[in-house]
């Protein structure tokens, strides 16, 4: 085993080495070689040893480095070396999160964890929290939630009765609403139809003025960093009129709410905070590995309500069980990670991590607009959106740099326009990765 652990180490630490010097996506010839993956299963066991070496020569030239400096797609995020070493270590342990009998240390450090949180993001100190896979998990819980507590003052037991035959609950969405809130109302029977959409502004906020008029359970979703613009719904004005109608008021932050953690940013997030539920990823901004996202609910006991369940062999102790707050059960002690990220950076370690992504965003808006090129959106986090000039000039640009492999960006379509988007959200980035990858991308614009 220890000879095993140590070359795996060494090989993990080989691959973040080579990282500055390769491209970013895997060359064709890597992709190619998956090909040697697939052979006919053999019915003898296999060394554990040639395993990780197929592993790690086969299938390392073929992953994207996202974890590098020079990946701007999506809204990924790198791994923060803390947490890295705490989930090979806490590989080794292989803690099943589910109940603190379970895992006494996994429990402690989620709840530690999770305490941290609510003080940064100024949460109230009671509210509760699920340790989940992603921001749609996440969106998912916060809903189930939602709609748990909606019914319940109806008089409805949804746990037990179903939705078949409930009243109906209104769920009014923004026009720029992130495709995984859709999806998890879609799992939890509202439906994509039935949802009340409400016109957003250019920057893709919910505008308030346009919500209709709100009678009988209804929940409200609103977002906190809009996943092509960065913008922030007004939670403010939307909280207050929400819960003068006596709505939930649900706030999809999957990154958007880390702006709470750098005092320069924050002021974006005013008034999210009056919210019911919250879903925050931890595998983006905060550089924890996949997968690892959290829950907030306001009133804990609503969210309990939505996930708790007995059977006679499973063993609850005082205090909190993790599985109570989790769609899950059995599943990884994820919440180790998000405390190695907490405890490593310190507050002003994250309020910096946040923060310098924003300046490297606005570094990139910047070099662009004086090369003559349209920045859509008011660069307010860490998102910026760039127009070559026409959809087919945009999408060439894209091409050539993924081909090229320097830098990784994305596209999409944002309100009619077709842009290039960039993500700044790894701690792996610093100034000289943005002046590199805008000098690649002025390159493949003036070429195209
Ligand atoms: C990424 C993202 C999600 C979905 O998160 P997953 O971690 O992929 O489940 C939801 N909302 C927004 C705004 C996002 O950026």
């Amino acid at each position: 085993m220890q000879e095993l652990l140590n070359d795996a180490a060494s090989r993990a630490a080989r691959y973040l080495n080579d990282i500055p010097g390769r491209r970013v996506p895997p060359c064709s010839e890597a992709v190619a070689d998956l090909a040697r993956f697939d052979i006919p299963w053999q019915d003898e066991p296999h060394d554990p040893a040639r395993v990780l070496a197929e592993l790690d020569e086969t299938g390392g030239p073929a992953t994207l480095a996202s974890t590098g400096g020079r990946f701007f797609g999506f809204v990924v995020g790198g791994c923060l070396p803390a947490c890295l070493a705490a989930n090979v270590l806490a590989g080794a342990w292989d803690q099943n999160g589910a109940y603190q009998v379970l895992s006494p240390v996994a429990a402690r450090l989620e709840a530690v964890a999770m305490r941290w949180l609510i003080e940064l993001f100024g949460l109230p100190p009671d509210t509760g929290a699920g340790f989940v896979t992603g921001a749609t998990l996440a969106n998912f819980s916060g809903l189930a939630a939602a709609r748990h507590a909606l019914l319940a003052r109806e008089g409805w037991d949804v746990g037990s009765k179903g939705l078949f035959g409930a009243p109906e609950i209104t769920v009014i969405v923004g026009d720029e609403v992130h495709a995984s809130v859709l999806k998890a109302l879609n799992m939890l029977g509202f439906g994509r139809e039935r949802l009340v959409r409400v016109p957003a502004d250019g920057q893709g906020r919910l505008r308030p003025e346009l919500l209709p008029a709100i009678s009988g359970p209804a929940i409200v979703c609103i977002q906190a960093g809009n996943v092509n613009t960065g913008a922030f719904d007004p939670a403010a004005e939307i909280c207050a009129r929400a819960h003068q109608a006596g709505a939930w008021v649900h706030v999809d932050g999957a990154f958007g709410l880390w702006a709470l953690a750098a005092p320069k940013r924050a002021p974006l997030a005013a008034g999210v905070v009056e919210a019911d539920s919250w879903a925050m990823d931890a595998h983006k901004w905060l550089n924890v590995p996949h997968d690892n996202a959290l829950v907030f609910v306001r009133n804990p006991e609503h969210l309990r309500a939505a996930m708790a369940e007995k059977a006679a062999y499973l063993i609850e102790q005082e205090g909190r069980e993790p599985c109570h707050y989790t769609p899950e059960f059995s599943r990884r002690a994820r919440g180790i990670e998000i405390w190695a990220a907490l405890r490593s950076l310190g507050k002003s370690g994250l309020a910096e991590q946040i923060d310098r992504c924003c300046r490297l965003a606005v570094r990139f808006a910047d070099g662009l607009r004086k090369a003559g090129y349209a920045v859509l959106n008011e660069v307010v986090l860490n998102q910026v959106l760039v127009d070559f000039g026409d959809a087919e000039k945009t999408r060439e640009v894209i091409r050539r740099l993924q081909a090229e492999g320097l830098c990784w960006f994305g596209g999409t379509v944002w309100q009619q326009h077709t842009a290039m988007r960039i993500s700044v959200s790894s701690h792996a980035t610093c100034e000289a990765d943005v002046d590199e990858s805008l000098q690649a991308i002025l390159r493949a614009a003036a070429e195209a």
